[in-house]
């Protein structure tokens, strides 16, 4: 099978430099192995854990990091783009680069964000709590939702906090079995009767309160199931909160960017695994192999990796070291096992930077030398600590649409010189 451009792994990464590629008309297919990060996305795409000033100072203050390849200008643009690339998907993201928010935490905590999902609650500041009446919601058997720390959380903020416990009868069905009573799970009940009951027993309890708050539990196929929830329950302005596990707004957004690049004309091949690589005389990758696939070879121009972290096996720890285990490439990782692991489990952990080493153009290397038709993207890079920095997004978004320019760049090139 012959594409202009293939993209191994289906993540954030994939889709985002899958979608650029598709939208500018190119033949552009996506492999991918299995569940993606966004599948426990916290609501928010993060750019960066303080606020925008630091981000000024970033070649000086952590000169390896993939931000300082992008640059400054790009991550604006991006950050714009990613806005409307989620929108004509069908998920609307709040907040921008110049007006950064915070966003809660499942255990009542707020961190500066950038980009959120609409239905999640934020706060434009800390002082915003001041004085409001916030009923928090639980639903009974429900164990992935903290509503005690977080009115605790935002009850120091000076927010008047009330805990509230709510039944259904669909739900109590999903008590009977552990594994049902999960996110995903209770997502899948509500619609039609279960949700309208929901929002009359939530009504009943909000009187006196200006905002309430629920476990993200609503809509896997879109916005709407949260709106029509939204529309019952006026006029207390209603948000949700984040889960842990499994997120629900997450497996949704996984969904939509996979439908808004299949809608675009690109090829989704998933449950497959690219396992090996062939070249052509000139040394260019000219070719990929998969375990499902084995008789066929999937042939490009260029090729994209998004294979993520740890996480999605983009980078694999043997007894040994780190490896990238499809191209064989250069791993920026500490030598010695026991550097590997930082001795506070919540503390500063080194492997978090561990990736793939790029040059200027994400064209990452082998043997020292760049892979010309190779771009590396997302968590798979060297450099970036997603949890300390509070980048994740950030990062995967703006080398993913710097990857999908290049190639673009670069094809529109080489054209001019055929002509
Ligand atoms: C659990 C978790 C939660 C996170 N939550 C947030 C958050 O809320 N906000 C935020 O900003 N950041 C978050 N991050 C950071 C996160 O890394 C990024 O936000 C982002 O979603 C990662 O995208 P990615 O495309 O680089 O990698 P991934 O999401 O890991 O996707 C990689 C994909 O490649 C596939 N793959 C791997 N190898 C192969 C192969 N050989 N062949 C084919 N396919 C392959 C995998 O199956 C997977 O589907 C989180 C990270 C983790 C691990």
């Amino acid at each position: 099978m012959r594409y202009e451009a293939i993209i191994i792994g289906g993540g954030l990464g994939g889709l985002v430099s899958g979608i650029r590629l598709a939208q500018a008309g190119r033949r552009v297919a996506i492999i991918s192995a299995g569940k993606s990060a966004l599948h426990f996305c916290s609501g928010s795409l993060e750019l960066w854990s303080k606020w925008r000033e630091e981000l000024l100072g970033l070649s000086e203050s952590h000169p390896s990091h993939p931000y300082n390849i992008v640059g400054l200008e790009r991550l604006e643009r991006y950050t714009k783009e990613v806005k409307e690339m989620f929108r004509r998907a069908g998920m609307s993201l709040v907040g921008d680069f110049e007006k950064p928010h915070y966003r809660l935490t499942p255990i009542g905590g707020l961190k500066p964000a950038w980009l959120t999902l609409e239905e999640y609650v934020t706060f434009g500041a800390k002082s915003d709590l001041e004085g409001r009446r916030v009923l928090i919601v639980g639903l009974e058997g429900y164990l992935d939702f903290y509503p005690e720390f977080i009115a605790s959380g935002l009850g120091r903020l000076g927010a008047e906090c009330r805990v509230e416990k709510v039944s259904l009868p669909e739900l109590e069905r999903l008590r009977e079995s552990a594994a049902e009573m999960r996110a995903v799970g209770i997502a899948r009940q509500m619609q039609g009767e279960a949700l309208e009951r929901l929002a009359e027993k939530v009504s009943g309890l909000a009187e006196g309160c200006d905002l309430v708050l629920l476990p993200a539990v609503f809509g896997l196929a879109d916005e709407e199931c949260f709106r029509r929830f939204a529309r019952m329950m006026k006029p207390a302005e209603v948000r949700v909160a984040p889960t842990v596990s499994a997120s629900v707004p997450g497996v949704r957004a996984q969904r939509l960017l996979s439908e808004e690049f299949v809608r675009l004309g690109g090829q989704l091949i998933q449950g497959d695994r690219v396992v090996s690589y062939q070249l052509d005389r000139s040394g260019r990758i000219e070719s990929l192999s998969t375990i499902n696939h084995a008789d066929i070879l999937f042939r490009a121009d260029d090729f994209i990796l998004a294979t993520g972290s740890f996480f999605g096996r983009g980078l694999v720890a043997t007894s040994e070291n780190i490896v990238e285990p499809i191209f064989g490439l250069d791993v920026v990782a500490a030598e010695a096992r026991e550097e590997w692991c930082g001795e506070k489990i919540l503390g500063e952990q080194p492997f978090q930077r561990f990736g793939v080493r790029v040059d200027g153009r994400l064209h990452p290397l082998k043997g020292g030398r760049p892979v010309e038709n190779l771009y590396a993207v997302g968590s798979v890079l060297a450099g970036a600590d997603a949890v300390k920095e509070g980048c994740g997004a950030g990062v995967v978004i703006s080398t993913a649409l710097m990857a999908a320019d290049e190639i673009l760049e670069q094809n529109g090139k080489r054209k001019e010189e055929s002509l």
